[in-house]
Parts: structure tokens; sequence; C-alpha cells
């Protein structure tokens, strides 16, 4: 789920004053209170991270298009994710 920052308009409490984040689902709507003094808030800049929950495995790789090699044993290189490059790149003959 994406990270989202948001930063109270004027006053604020200690939370949202110097802004804070929260991860929020895409569908979700965006704030509009500071949760804890109910001050308004204004979301910054969009999604500023993924959450770190959700770390990169190799379906995610998949789905991001995005190509993962492993090193193995002998040097070489073999496709661990994704569906561009060569399956193995072999370590160079010296
Ligand atoms: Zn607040």
């Amino acid at each position: 789920m994406p990270l989202y920052e948001y930063a109270a308009l004027a006053g604020g409490c200690r939370k949202c004053r110097r802004g804070f984040e929260v991860v929020q689902k895409l569908a979700e709507p965006k704030l509009r209170k500071c949760p804890a003094c109910g001050k308004a808030v204004e979301r910054l800049l969009g999604a500023v991270g993924v959450h770190t929950k959700y770390a990169l495995s190799k379906s995610r790789l998949n789905d991001a298009g995005m190509t993962q090699y492993r090193k193995t044993s002998d040097g070489s290189y073999e496709r661990t994710a994704g569906h561009r490059g060569p399956k193995l790149i072999r370590k160079p003959e010296d």
C-alpha cells in the first residue's frame, strides 16, 4: 500500500504540525483532518513510497516488469524473476 504524507494547513498538534505519514489504500479517500487533533490537513506530493512490509517478491518483480538476477556459485548470473534478458549470464572466461 502506498505511503502518503500529510501536514497541517495551519496550527495543528505535535503530530501534524511537522507532517506525518499514513499508509492508505489507493481507493481510500484523502484524510482531511488530523486524526489526533482534528485540524485541517493537506496531502503532500502524492505517494512517497511503498510500505516496506510488501518487499519485492519474485511475483511482484514480475508484475512490475522488472528483472532480477542471482549470482550462482560458479560466478554466473541466473535470472530469477522477469522475462527480459538471457536466462543465464555466464561468467566471462579469463
Ligand atoms: Zn494534529
